[in-house]
């Protein structure tokens, strides 16, 4: 996976300030520096590179830091939120027409992953908004590109329009929105010509396929691995073409990941889609924040839950996500909570899905032992319905009676009422965007 380099040098950086309870100028200047060679590394622009280690330099030497009760910690948020920022902040949808169809227009080098990518896109807009798209082979240099996206066609059941590989772009365009047009189709997807560099001639005939055929997305596909090219490459093609998105291809692969750090800063438009194999399956939507926190080795938790989540019941995920959003997670819902982490296989296996996760010491002998579920059942079952939903504080005798009613000692109930004021902290956190109660868990 991209970036795990980089990932790999943050935290050693940020392993440094561990325990710190005070952090001076210097070594901010110290800490952004090693940030920077990083970045560098990494393959970010070097202008780039610059505007984040100013920004980050400007919080970390103010009062947010000096004053707060974790400087360290402190840090690693400005971080998190000015990586945010760098991607694009939030999430870009993608554009729909008022009127159908919506035309969509993939543009980039050659072997960027377009034809790739309107095959996965078409495949997406079908099952989950159930649309009716038409795609465009336009394509007509690259050898196969035509016949793949008639191959994609039929795999997805997907019409494709195509007039062979002799006619000029811009008339199968026209054709193929007029087919549209009489099928009532809701999105086409125009899969254009590339070339191994720009040349004047292709973006001459993007932008007559662009005048043509008034495209709500202009989307440009940028192959990950070619690095600071690829950034390069995006700032050409806006110029040119104005594009409304980018989508970052082959971030599966071993690349240093700089170009999804860069070209959003370069050309101000969004990254709305990352490519993550060569799948048709493989689509991630780009959220900046998760790709923050995955970049930063504190694990891609959103992306988690909804697996998660995927596992669960749904009804009961929403009920439990409103009570810890409204801090009204109680004991019932705690043990409701095991049931189901239980059912999704075993703890070490979901630990390993977040990459912080596995420095934190203990962590790989995490088990969810299904003898002690039982026992925290049995104590929960002994709290009266108030004790339960938390309406009275649990007195030293309140929690004798539970230790005496469920066949544990005093010390167990203690214990298990401590682990639940924790896991209810941490969860209130996460609910709240709030990364720092993960983080104190992960820096020790
Ligand atoms: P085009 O010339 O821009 O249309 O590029 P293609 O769609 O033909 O893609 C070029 C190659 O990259 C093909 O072998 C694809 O299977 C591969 N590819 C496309 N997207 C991805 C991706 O996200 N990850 C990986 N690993 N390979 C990809």
């Amino acid at each position: 996976m991209a970036f795990e380099n980089l990932t790999e040098r943050l935290q050693n950086v940020f392993k440094n300030l561990r325990g710190k309870r005070k952090i001076t100028e210097n070594d901010v200047l110290e800490i952004t520096k090693e940030i920077r060679v990083a970045l560098l590394e990494a393959d970010v622009a070097l202008p780039v590179v610059k505007k984040f280690i100013k920004a980050i330099r400007e919080r970390a030497i103010g009062t947010e830091v000096s004053e707060a009760l974790n400087p360290a910690q402190q840090i690693i948020s400005i971080v998190n939120e000015e990586l945010t920022v760098i991607l694009g902040g939030g999430e870009a949808e993608l554009l729909k027409s008022p009127r159908i169809p919506t035309i969509i227009m993939m543009v980039g080098l050659q072997g960027a992953g377009k034809t790739t990518f309107a095959g996965k896109l078409a495949k997406k807009l079908k099952e989950e908004k159930n649309a009716r798209p038409l795609m465009i082979a336009a394509d007509v240099y690259r050898p196969a590109a035509v016949e793949q996206l008639k191959t994609l066609g039929e795999q997805l059941d997907i019409p494709v329009y195509d007039e062979g590989t002799a006619e000029n772009p811009v008339n199968i365009v026209r054709n193929g929105l007029e087919k549209a047009r009489e099928e009532r189709r809701d999105y086409v997807l125009i899969d254009t010509a590339g070339r191994l560099e720009i040349d004047d001639k292709l973006m001459d005939e993007l932008r007559q396929i662009k005048e043509l055929a008034e495209p709500t997305e202009i989307l440009l596909v940028v192959d990950a691995m070619t690095g600071q090219v690829a950034a390069q490459v995006a700032k050409t093609f806006d110029e040119q073409l104005d594009i409304t998105g980018v989508i970052i291809t082959k971030l599966d692969g071993d690349t240093r990941g700089g170009a999804a750090l860069s070209i959003r800063e370069i050309t101000g438009k969004p990254i709305k889609f990352t490519g993550t194999g060569e799948k048709l399956t493989d689509l991630e939507v780009f959220y900046p924040d998760r790709m923050s926190s995955r970049i930063l080795g504190m694990g891609d938790m959103l992306t988690l839950i909804e697996k998660a989540q995927a596992q669960f019941d749904e009804e009961q995920s929403v009920k439990l996500a409103e009570k810890m959003a409204e801090n009204r997670f109680d004991f019932s819902d705690f043990v409701e909570q095991l049931d189901q982490v239980q059912s999704m296989g075993p703890m070490e296996e979901i630990m390993k899905m977040i990459p912080g996760m596995s420095n934190v010491p203990g962590m790989d002998k995490v088990k969810v032992d299904p003898k002690d579920v039982a026992r925290k059942k049995a104590m929960v079952l002994s709290m009266t319905p108030a004790e339960r939903q938390l309406e009275v504080e649990l007195s030293p005798a309140r929690r004798r009676r539970i230790a005496a009613g469920s066949g544990n000692t005093f010390i167990e109930v203690n214990k298990f009422i401590k682990q639940f004021n924790q896991s209810k902290d941490m969860m209130q956190g996460m609910m709240n965007g709030d990364m720092n109660a993960m983080m104190q868990k992960m820096m020790g």
